[in-house]
């Protein structure tokens, strides 16, 4: 029966869909032979998402790129929030995260600057799907490229830094809390390792963090903006590997509808917009960006 099908998978978007469904047998339980009719079901349905969002995309000349945490996971950076992720298995680590403790506890900053030391993602190279977004902008088509990711993948992969919108910051620099100065992070790790353990802005004295949005921190609003008028100004927003389920992020999404674009999603989970999305694409983002993106 599979070597039935299997031309018919190789062939997404030829003949008519559910021809193998409606026997009614989405049960795991169930005979063989329905199992694999079910799997087939779905192999189906993804390749006609897939195709769907080519369309989308293919005929798009402004779009409006969100990505979060699921861009990243396939370089080797854990998704904090995701069911693997550092805050679920762990919630104490979020405390380090979370502005006032952080600024009012110096052991908390103590195991932020050996968290920040020990981060997979500084040796974390971009992917295929961070290529892909390259590409996309290097056909003319990218309007912005707006991220919730704070490892600055895009722009190693070589993205164009005036069209990245860092909407939570970037990890690669430092802040003072006090003066607000301002610099690159590797300076600051060395310090770290040579065995500071809190080390202060070599300025002011004052305490410094990654240039990130903590938790209990406010968004830059000129950034909030800036995402803001990419959403309205899209013709086809695509959101990738997010959740949309955190704000600013998941306001865009509206936003893009209201201005009358076209949404796609491509995430390994269920979001809240999914029904209101051209297409929903599921497959592993690195796999599915590269064709879905390819030059028209
Ligand atoms: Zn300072």
């Amino acid at each position: 029966m599979l070597f039935d099908v299997l031309p018919r998978l190789l062939a997404p978007g030829k003949g008519p869909r559910g021809r193998l469904g409606g026997m009614g047998s989405h049960d795991p339980a169930g005979e063989p032979a329905e199992q694999v009719a079910s799997v087939v079901d779905e192999v189906e349905e993804a390749a006609g998402e897939m195709d769907r969002a080519r369309r989308a995309l293919a005929g798009a000349t402004r779009v409006a790129v969100l990505t979060g945490a699921g861009i990243s996971t396939d370089s080797g950076i854990p998704d904090f929030r995701g069911p693997e992720g550092v805050w679920t298995r762990n919630p104490a680590a979020e405390r380090t995260s979370t502005l006032a403790v952080y600024l009012e506890d110096p052991e908390v900053r103590r195991q932020a600057w050996q968290n920040r030391l020990a981060s997979p993602a500084w040796d974390a190279t971009p992917n295929a799907g961070h290529r892909a977004l390259v590409a996309l902008e290097r056909q003319g088509r990218l309007l912005a490229l707006i991220t919730q990711n704070i490892d600055e993948l895009h722009q190693l992969a070589g993205s164009d830094r005036s069209l990245v919108i860092e909407l939570h910051g970037t990890m690669r620099r430092v802040v003072c809390w006090r003066c607000g100065a301002e610099g690159p992070m590797g300076p600051t790790l060395e310090r770290v390792r040579a065995g500071d353990p809190d080390p202060a802005c070599l300025r002011c004295g004052g305490i410094l963090k990654s240039a990130t949005i903590s938790f209990g921190q406010a968004l830059d609003p000129a950034t909030v903006s800036r995402a803001e008028e990419a959403a309205l100004g899209c013709d086809v927003f695509l959101a990738v590997g997010s959740s949309l389920s955190v704000y600013p992020a998941a306001g865009l999404v509206p936003l893009a509808k209201e201005g009358g674009a076209g949404l796609v999603i491509v995430n390994g989970e269920p979001t809240p917009y999914d029904d209101i999305a051209d297409a929903v694409v599921r497959v592993p983002i690195s796999a599915a960006l590269p064709g879905l993106l390819a030059a028209r």
